[in-house]
């Protein structure tokens, strides 16, 4: 059978654009490697989705759209995501799914604030909005007749002109004919007229990392065998406030909200210390915190700075962030008085698989939405609250263009598989080539890079890559070693970036990199 779409990845991209698919009557076949349907980042997400607020506009959501980028996103995606966003959270999140955002007791939504956003315009469901989203994605996949879903089904490859027996689609452009899987021990063909990833992003190639351990970059290392183009791969967003847990590898997340309600950065004597970084103090965008906060704990010799939500009171830290008082309870912390531990860590791709307004990646019949693709509204960084957004508004734009473009596919004869299936290597050697990945990353490609330091982590990571190799001929492949490998490629593709980008620009600080030419304002006024 040969579907319509194959969409890999059920978070908010991949599952609305199985929906808004399924929906124009196209047979979707959508694809996740978890087990279970919850095992996404759009389930992690908490602070919330954009709205419109009280006065908003489309012009002022992408004012602060493009000043939180310094003025490096993609200007037409972007008035895209502020123009036709609020209107899907209306019709599809809100009056088709009935997501519960939260009201007021007078009816009206209750909006968070957060940094550099000029106004309240983010709706959410406590500090559990991607969560509550989530369930009504899988409630409304697990209706929906024309998807067929299959979880626990790790996409290996995508099935290119070099898999293909007839030599002659060598010679045409890059081509996607759907996606080669792993089923128990097979590997299995998929077609599909146009396949779409929707895999998330990279976060797990770092030492401190918000997300899930499934964030391995498989997308990105798809796309980039299948002859895709990446760009941007460089700009990954660090997000200021995860809880400081040494030994943890995913660290739990603090939401930016509860610093647009108040709560406070200090530093190691307990003062607030933003303000020396920027005029917005704890509002300021996202990198100048991390960056702020990075730099304050190298000045004072420490691990971590603090954060202090008692100034919300205990009422609103109870009912706005019920997650994340207990949370930070069960580890030992009450968040109504005590100052919490926070670090820096890697939480957002703001690059990814060039695609258009569309989501059409570089390869013919292959779509690219959600996190993984980089349709250029975020440039070198993302404001708060839109990679939500941004899945939802491109899928619903890729549904369009699969229903009315992609033309039929005869499936074409394949080569045999190169490789055998095989059982995993002991996990014990997996972890220590995973760590070696992830402290490379942080080392020597996290918030500050220079240019000695770029080289050393191509030597580790190419080391590492080779190791893979030999594992996968020792072993045959497997899912916990393919995704070693789509780290170790991702994590090159985002050192090989680094070391291409002669600007300081973005999340991460460059040493001796130049400040890039601006043409509608510079870094430092990025608000
Ligand atoms: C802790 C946290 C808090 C956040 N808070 C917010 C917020 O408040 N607002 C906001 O807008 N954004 C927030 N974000 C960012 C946002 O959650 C993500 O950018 C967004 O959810 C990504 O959605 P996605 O659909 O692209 O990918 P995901 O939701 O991550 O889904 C990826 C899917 O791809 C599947 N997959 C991956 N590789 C393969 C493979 N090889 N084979 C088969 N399946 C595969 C995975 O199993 C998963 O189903 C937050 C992120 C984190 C980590």
């Amino acid at each position: 059978m040969v579907y319509d779409a194959l969409v890999v990845g059920n978070g908010i991209a991949g599952s609305c654009t199985a929906l808004f698919l399924a929906r124009q009557g196209k047979s979707v076949c959508l694809v996740t490697k978890a087990s279970s349907l919850d095992e996404t980042n759009t389930a992690r997400a908490q602070g919330g989705i954009v709205f419109r607020g009280e006065g908003d506009t489309t012009d002022l959501l992408l004012g602060d759209i493009l000043r939180a980028s310094a003025f490096s996103s993609c200007r037409k995606s972007a008035r895209i995501l502020a123009r036709l966003g609020p209107m899907l959270v209306r019709r599809f999140l809100i009056e088709e799914l009935r997501v519960p955002f939260e009201r007021k007791k007078d009816g009206a939504w209750d909006l968070f604030q957060e940094g550099a956003h000029s106004l309240r315009r983010i709706l959410h469901v406590k500090d559990y909005t991607g969560k509550a989203i989530q369930e009504r994605l899988n409630e409304a996949v697990l209706k929906e007749r024309n998807i067929t879903l299959l979880s626990g089904t790790f996409v290996v490859e995508l099935i290119t002109s070099l898999h293909l027996a007839d030599f002659a689609f060598r010679y045409n452009p890059p081509e996607c004919f759907g996606a080669y899987v792993l089923r128990g021990n097979e590997v299995i063909p998929i077609f599909a007229h146009a396949t779409v990833l929707a895999t998330g992003g990279l976060n797990a190639i770092f030492r401190h990392s918000s997300g899930g351990p499934w964030c391995t970059g498989d997308g990105f290392a798809l796309a980039w065998r299948a002859q895709a183009t990446l760009v941007n791969m460089e700009y990954i967003q660090f997000h200021p406030t995860l809880l400081y847990s040494p030994g943890e590898p995913y660290a739990f997340l603090i939401s930016e909200a509860v610093r647009g309600e108040g709560a406070v950065l200090l530093d190691r004597e307990g003062k607030p210390f933003l303000e020396r970084f920027h005029p917005l103090g704890n509002l300021a965008p996202r990198d100048v915190v991390a960056r702020a906060i990075f730099q304050t704990m190298k000045e004072e010799g420490i691990p971590h700075v603090f954060l202090d939500l008692s100034p919300l009171g205990a009422e609103k830290i109870h009912t706005a962030f019920p997650e994340i008082f207990e949370e930070l309870r069960r580890r030992g912390f009450d968040a109504t008085r005590d100052p919490i531990p926070v670090v820096p860590g890697a939480h957002f791709a703001c690059g990814g698989v060039l695609s258009d307004s569309w989501g059409r990646t570089t390869v013919r019949r292959l779509y690219a939405v959600g996190e993984v693709a980089c349709t250029g509204v975020h440039g070198t960084n993302r404001l708060a609250s839109t990679s939500l957004l941004e899945g939802l508004v491109f899928a619903f734009r890729a549904a369009r263009s699969i229903a009315s473009s992609e033309p039929p596919l005869v499936p074409p004869p394949l080569l045999p598989f190169p490789e055998q299936v095989g059982e995993p290597p002991e996990e014990c050697l997996l972890a220590e080539f995973r760590r070696t990945v992830q402290e490379t990353m942080w080392e020597y490609v996290g918030l500050e890079r220079e240019k000695a330091g770029l080289f050393r982590a191509l030597d580790r990571l190419l080391e590492v890559k080779r190791s893979v190799l030999s594992l996968r001929q020792r072993y045959g492949i497997s899912a916990p070693l393919k995704e070693l490998e789509n780290m170790v490629d991702t994590a090159l593709l985002v050192t090989r970036a680094a070391l291409q980008n002669p600007l300081s620009f973005g999340t991460p600080l460059t040493r001796s990199g130049r400040a890039p030419f601006s043409p509608g304002g510079s870094q430092d006024g990025q608000s």
